[in-house]
């Protein structure tokens, strides 16, 4: 350790003390990748225990000039959180209270840390939901959902984490507090500056606690698992589901998929892997009759409609859970896909089926022989797709993602819709966004992080 990086760590001892500073084993043996070990290559890990510990913490890095890698829950998959040699991390894992759950209001108060799960478990026991829900969620933070925008697999019905969040208070990288805790619906006082950090991947501020927007607790959740026989069957089908007010889940797994998790879990195939598409469609509502009797008459009608080959309907919280588990396969995918790439767009609903054919003939003319999954929030227009193409995927990543990202140009589609750009897809931005808009994004950055200590190798 140089003597430098010895009074750094000691400067950061005495704001944080002992709790607060990790480091040796305490930090390689953590990893910034939920699927593969990545651990931070830098000295320390630095945990504040409250907004003003964090200030001090960035005015110093500030006038150090010392980089920040800034850690939630690191379930992230677009490598935001990897942390390089010259990076201290800093972690917002003690930094984790449900402050207050105002029933009245509708919203929750946290800090930043708070997994999604303690967040929804707290509002439920007030018979309120925070509707952001994805597969992490025991892992994901708040600071980080709002970081990446994350969507999930209830956006149809609620949207995205921007549409969830009322107000936030962030540190910017000099230590300035910017607290903007919005508790209101309706509030046009200037600038809605939170909008700045919501997506912002951390480029802009380390976001350290958030007003959240809470709605009642649906009383019924009516879950089934279809097989359909053709695309167009999958697209007549979300145009039907679409009608219904209770709609809150319409995800799609193609075969690829399906075969996949079903063939290696036995216990995740409700049924038969034979037809082309599975829809996982959910309806939530507050009325235990009506709610049923939109669910069974949608069924009957996408089956009189020839629409739907098989369909399971879950009878207990059991098995909604277990078609759930179905369509959250990811230990499988990356068992048996290992390695492999990633992708996350967002094409034109109708145009999917054409997009994922498209991209898989496009991987084959380049690579010979591939492993493809595809699946995910169809009815958001979202699509998630792995890609192995043997055991040199990982060297051969940026020839993968160009292969597939020039398929994305010319679907007119989005290059993540969700996971954000992270360090991953930074190469590929520049082709993806306007060049207006990505000078103003510059220009937003410099003005808050003008040397970039933040999350320096991050979007751009
Ligand atoms: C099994 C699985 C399922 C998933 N499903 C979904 C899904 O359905 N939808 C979806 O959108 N994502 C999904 N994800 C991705 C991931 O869960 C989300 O990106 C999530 O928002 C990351 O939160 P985190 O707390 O883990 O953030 P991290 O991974 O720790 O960080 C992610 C980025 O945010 C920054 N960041 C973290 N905390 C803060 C903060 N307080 N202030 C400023 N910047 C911060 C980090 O620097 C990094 O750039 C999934 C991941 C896994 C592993």
């Amino acid at each position: 350790m140089t003597s430098t990086e010895a009074t750094l760590l000691s400067d950061l001892h005495s704001i944080v003390g002992d709790r607060g500073l990790l480091t040796g084993t305490d930090v390689t043996l953590r990893s910034c990748d939920p699927f593969r070990a990545v651990p931070p290559e830098g000295p320390a890990i630095v945990r504040p225990a409250s907004t003003g510990e964090l200030s001090q913490i960035m005015a110093l890095c500030h006038a150090r000039g010392q980089r920040v890698v800034v850690h939630g829950g690191r379930t992230g998959v677009a490598g935001g959180a990897y942390a390089g040699p010259a990076e201290i991390v800093i972690s917002l894992e003690r930094m984790a209270r449900i402050v207050e759950i105002d029933p009245v209001g509708l919203t929750a108060t946290v800090e930043a840390g708070a997994t999604v799960e303690a967040v929804q478990n707290a509002a439920m026991e007030q018979g309120l939901l925070y509707p952001i829900d994805l597969g992490a969620k025991g892992s994901a933070t708040i600071g980080g959902t709002i970081a990446t925008n994350a969507g999930g697999n209830r956006v149809i019905r609620w949207g995205m984490t921007r549409q969830n969040v009322l107000g936030l208070e962030a540190v910017l990288s000099d230590g300035t507090i910017v607290s903007a805790m919005n508790r209101y619906l309706k509030n046009n006082t200037g600038y809605d500056v939170k909008q700045l950090f919501i997506g912002s991947e951390g480029t802009l501020g380390v976001v350290s606690r958030a007003v959240l927007k809470l709605v009642a607790q649906p009383r019924t959740q009516l879950v089934a698992f279809l097989s359909l026989s053709s695309f167009q069957a999958v697209l007549d089908l979300l145009v039907r589901a679409r009608r219904l007010q209770q709609l809150s889940a319409f995800e799609v797994m193609w075969q690829d998929y399906y075969a996949m998790v079903a063939g290696h879990d036995a216990t995740r195939r409700p049924v038969d892997p034979s037809q082309p598409f599975y829809v996982l469609l959910e309806l939530m509502g507050f009325d235990e009759a009506a709610d049923q009797a939109a669910f069974n008459s949608l069924l009957e009608e996408a089956f009189d409609a020839g629409l739907i080959v098989d369909a399971v309907a879950a009878t207990s919280l059991k098995q909604v859970g277990e078609l759930w588990r179905v369509r959250e396969g990811s230990e499988i995918l990356v068992r048996e896909m290992a390695p492999f790439i990633s992708f996350d767009i967002s094409v034109d609903i109708r145009r999917a089926d054409a997009f994922a054919q498209a991209v898989r003939q496009a991987l084959t003319t380049t690579f010979g022989e591939v492993k493809i999954v595809t699946f995910g929030h169809l009815g958001d227009s979202n699509l998630h797709i792995g890609a192995h193409i043997g055991s040199d995927t990982l060297a051969r990543a940026h020839e993968i993602e160009a292969t597939v990202y020039a398929v994305v140009r010319q679907f007119d589609g989005a290059l993540t819709a969700e996971h954000g750009i992270g360090q991953m897809k930074r190469d590929f931005l520049p082709d993806h966004v306007d060049a207006g808009a990505l000078t103003l994004m510059r220009r937003v950055r410099d003005a808050l992080d003008g040397t970039r200590i933040i999350n320096h190798d991050v979007l751009f």
